[in-house]
């Protein structure tokens, strides 16, 4: 069993293509949408957890890259400073895979990097510079 992060980029043509379901059937894919953003106006945006048999899930993702879904797999993540960071919790309501979590008795904020799908949608959010993608981090360090 593996499980894989991506993210889809669905254009306007496939947004009322039944291809998630469509995998779900004929791959034995689980299939684990943390977040998604679908407009009229745009093309559509999915992050989600793909869990199931090696050859499967991978059969799974080149089937959405033949329909037509460009499928972006995160090969950085994110370096998250704790010096940094003061605990405001405003990447806690960003993170859409549940990276950043907060203890609800303590209020102190924790980064799991084994969940993070490296979207990058808590760099601007932390006012702090808490948080940086490893590029970014190497680059700041002078390293590349
Ligand atoms: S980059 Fe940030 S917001 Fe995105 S999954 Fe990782 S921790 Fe969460
Ligand atoms: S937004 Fe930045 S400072 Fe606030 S909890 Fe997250 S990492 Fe810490």
């Amino acid at each position: 069993m593996i499980q894989k992060s991506a993210i889809l980029n669905f254009p306007k043509s496939l947004l009322d293509r039944p291809v998630i379901s469509r995998i779900i059937k004929e791959f034995d894919v689980e299939v684990n949408i943390l977040q998604a953003s679908i407009t009229p106006e745009e093309d559509g945006r999915m992050f989600a957890i793909f869990r199931g048999q090696g050859q499967q899930v991978n059969s799974a993702l080149s089937y959405l890259k033949e329909s037509g879904i460009k499928v972006f797999l995160p090969v950085k993540n994110l370096v998250w400073d704790e010096d940094r960071c003061v605990h405001c919790t405003a990447c806690v309501g960003q993170c859409p895979s549940s990276a950043f979590t907060v203890e609800q008795e303590t209020y102190q904020v924790t980064y799991d990097a084994a969940r993070c799908i490296a979207c990058e949608l808590c760099i601007p959010a932390c006012s702090y510079g808490a948080v940086a993608s490893v590029s970014d981090n190497l680059r700041i360090r002078g390293d590349v």
